[in-house]
């Protein structure tokens, strides 16, 4: 197995200190005494293995930040215990430590020093700032804002989109890198939790941490995630797998070491300067493998393999035949990852010969340099140098990271595939939200709630009314950042508002709209002109559904109209005046010469008093609700017929409607309301309130208490003044309905006025 630093805190004398709070100075400095303390030997003997560490490759000065913000952990843990008994802070030192066998710099082991204190402790992002500088709390809070997303849904797809996401919100891969030593220290202390918790944590590793370090090129993370997960996931067969192991290899061993001795001899014959080890399968491989080829234990054979370490690429290949020399190898066996290197960047070239006894036995072959990045990927391209030789990789950036690998993968041509999966993973053009049930979506950057909407499902993008994201209402323009989960608030009769297409980031949501538009708009039309032409005959004793086919043709032949719908749809969008249309069906019945009359005439002075055209609901897109007066049932309202606008309805006393009115008296109908009206109405609010904390959630929930929707709030910023105005547009059913809403709404002590908003003149 791999080989593991000693789990800090070893050394069995857990101290015990009195958890009274102290200010933090105090705390500081009681932090700073302890270090050396005799009675605090396990946290100060892991610091000091942590700088002995990093004295290896860091300068003295660098050393003094590392014991600052260990001290500064030291005091906010101060208190706190791991679930396993030892004090908090021996897990950010193993954190620590961990990314110090990465080498990473100092910000990162700074980073990892401090990684649980906002979380745990309430440390702000300010202090750490002041303390540390921005590069070290930016990394704390990047660490902290993924400790807060729980991956909860293991359907497909969602994993590879959730380890996507917490890629994309990481930003800096030191994140990364701080989090995945984090999760190892976790799984290698997770025997102390709960069998729960631990399956849990066990699973998410499996799923979501160990493809990560597998991306990055972190083998030996990745090995190691796998086994401790299988370990913790599956605890019954990891034992008997490992018992099985176990004895398999003890009665190989002297088998391993002939060949061993053998090879070691025939490759020093050959004057190839190589290093031999022999390395043993993880548990997690060769379970794995049992399970893909449906194998018992008995038939998994090669549970071990040598790894020969040369100096030159062309060393490897001789290598090679040296070994396929001395032994068989076995045919379909071999692979040349030099050539072709993984996804991930790993190059090695591999072979299984035939040992000895008829054991097969893996080799892998490779240089220094492909080691380094076997072992460690990304990391290893991150090493800090300074000082060392003129090969020496200085620190680099992601970028950088990115580009070596596309070296690497340059002949490669599987080249395209590549860029797509690891760049895209590290700087995404997507953001990946989550719904309430905890499904992820990604969407293009730039998305709003609306796109959202559109993505779940066409109808709940066309009955969005609101958005709440991360438990917030907000603006439907808001642009969602990874993570957000976010709530869509529908209306059963909404429609899409073509407002939004200015805002909409994703060709489906704006195609859906703009679809939604039309065809509403066309029912809708065809549904309402129908009613206002039958209405109009009807003030002439006459019935729709009376005329023949014989008079049908003659009128669709004189509109210029295809069909009867088409007609039916001018008559809705206002593009023809119904009784023109009826006067003459009128004429035709009579048979006045046609050229009596034209369309210019108007629908005359006779009595629009008769049959009032009704509203109830159902008329959709081609009846408007006019933005001025937000008329509701109940209220008094008269509609206006504009050409190719369709019916908009005022209230009658609205000041905008009587100007109107003024300017073009015919184009207006009565209207009155069914005795049963469906669907949801805007209607505006004014609240004054007296400016304090949480009085927006207050009334909101006053609100949506009784059942109103809120579309739209307004408030004026001055946060200084004793009152403010409160706007709100509200859905509701009626006019009793919204009385209702006043009503609670006026019953809070912070509310001085509460009121229906009067017609914008
Ligand atoms: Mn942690």
């Amino acid at each position: 197995m791999q080989s593991r630093p000693l789990p800090s805190g070893s050394t069995p004398s857990p101290r015990s200190r009195p958890a009274v709070h102290r200010r933090p100075e105090q705390r500081a400095a009681q932090a700073a005494l302890s270090e050396a303390a005799a009675g605090d030997r396990s946290a100060a003997v892991s610091l000091a293995g942590l700088l002995d560490r990093l004295a290896g490759y860091l300068p003295e000065a660098d050393l003094q930040l590392v014991r600052g913000a260990y001290r500064f952990a030291d005091a906010a843990h101060l208190g706190q215990y791991r679930a396993s008994g030892e004090p908090y802070i021996s897990h950010p030192v193993a954190v620590a430590e961990i990314c110090a066998e990465w080498k990473l710099d100092t910000p990162a082991l700074m980073a990892a020093l401090l990684h649980d204190t906002a979380e745990d402790k309430g440390i702000t992002q300010a202090e750490l700032i002041e303390h540390f500088g921005s590069t070290v709390a930016m990394l704390v809070d990047g660490l902290t804002k993924l400790d807060k997303i729980r991956f909860s849904n293991r359907e497909e797809n969602q994993a590879e989109s959730f380890r996507k996401m917490l890629l994309a919100m990481a930003r800096d891969i030191r994140v990364i890198l701080i989090k995945l030593a984090d999760r190892l220290h976790n799984m290698r202390t997770l025997g102390a939790m709960l069998q729960d918790k631990r399956r849990r944590i066990a699973d998410e590793t499996m799923d979501i941490y160990a493809p990560i370090a597998y991306r990055l090129g972190l083998n030996q993370v990745y090995r190691e995630l796998q086994d401790l997960g299988f370990q913790h996931s599956h605890p019954m067969r990891y034992a008997v797998l490992s018992q099985a192991v176990r004895v398999a290899r003890g009665n190989r061993r002297d088998l391993v070491d002939r060949i061993l001795a053998a090879t070691t001899k025939s490759l020093a014959d050959a004057g190839i300067p190589a290093q031999l080890h022999g390395r043993e399968k993880t548990l997690y491989s060769i379970y794995r493998k049992m399970q893909r080829k449906h194998r018992s234990f008995a038939h998994v054979q090669d549970v071990f393999g040598f790894r020969v370490i040369v100096p030159e690429v062309l060393d490897c290949y001789r290598a090679l035949g040296v070994l396929h020399a001395q032994y068989k190898p076995m045919p379909g066996k071999f692979e040349d990852f030099i050539a072709i290197p993984k996804l991930n960047g790993y190059q090695s070239l591999h072979t299984t010969l035939i040992g000895p006894t008829g054991v097969p036995v893996e080799f892998q072959i490779r240089t220094e340099a492909m080691h380094r990045v076997a072992e460690s990927g990304v990391a290893a391209h991150w090493l800090y140098k300074a000082g060392e030789s003129a090969e020496a990789i200085a620190q680099v950036t992601t970028a950088a990271w990115l580009q070596s690998l596309l070296d690497i993968q340059n002949e490669n041509r599987d080249a395209a595939e590549f860029i797509e999966t690891v760049k895209v993973d590290l700087a995404p053009d997507a953001v990946y939200v989550f719904t309430p049930k905890s499904r992820i979506l990604a969407l293009p950057r730039g998305a709003t709630p609306v796109d959202f909407a559109y993505a779940v499902h066409t109808d709940l993008g066309n009955q969005t009314v609101a958005a709440k994201v991360n438990g917030e209402l907000v603006p439907l323009r808001t642009e969602l950042h990874s993570g957000d989960v976010v709530e869509i608030v529908t209306a059963p009769h909404s429609r899409p508002n073509p407002n939004w297409l200015n805002f909409v980031r994703t060709g489906r949501a704006r195609s859906k709209i703009r679809h939604e538009l039309k065809v509403s708009q066309q029912d809708e039309s065809q549904a309402l002109g129908k009613r206002l032409l039958a209405r109009a005959l009807q003030q002439m004793e006459l019935r729709l559904d009376e005329l023949d086919s014989a008079q049908w043709s003659r009128l669709l032949h004189w509109s210029g109209n295809r069909t009867q719908e088409d007609l039916y749809a001018d008559i809705g969008m206002g593009k023809r005046v119904a009784e023109i249309v009826a006067k003459r069906v009128q004429l035709q019945l009579v048979a006045v010469d046609p050229r009596a009359l034209d369309e210019t005439a108007g629908p005359g002075s006779e009595g629009h008093s008769e049959g009032i055209l009704q509203l109830d609901g159902s008329e959709g897109a081609s009846v408007h609700y006019a933005d001025c007066c937000h008329p509701i049932p109940g209220d008094a309202v008269l509609g206006y017929l504009g050409k190719g606008e369709g019916l908009t309805v005022h209230q009658q006393d609205c000041p905008q409607a009587r100007r109107l009115f003024q300017k073009h008296p015919r184009s207006w109908i009565d209207l009155s309301w069914a005795p049963v009206v469906g669907g949801l109405y805007q209607a505006g609010l004014s609240v004054v309130v007296s400016n304090g904390k949480g009085v927006l959630a207050k009334l909101a929930a006053a609100i949506s208490e009784h059942d109103a929707d809120i579309i739209h709030v307004r408030m004026d910023d001055e946060s200084l003044q004793p009152t403010i105005e409160l706007r709100f547009i509200l859905a509701v059913r009626d006019r009793k309905h919204l009385a209702d809403v006043l009503r609670a709404v006026r019953a809070h002590r912070f509310v001085s006025r509460a009121s229906r908003t009067r017609p914008r003149g």
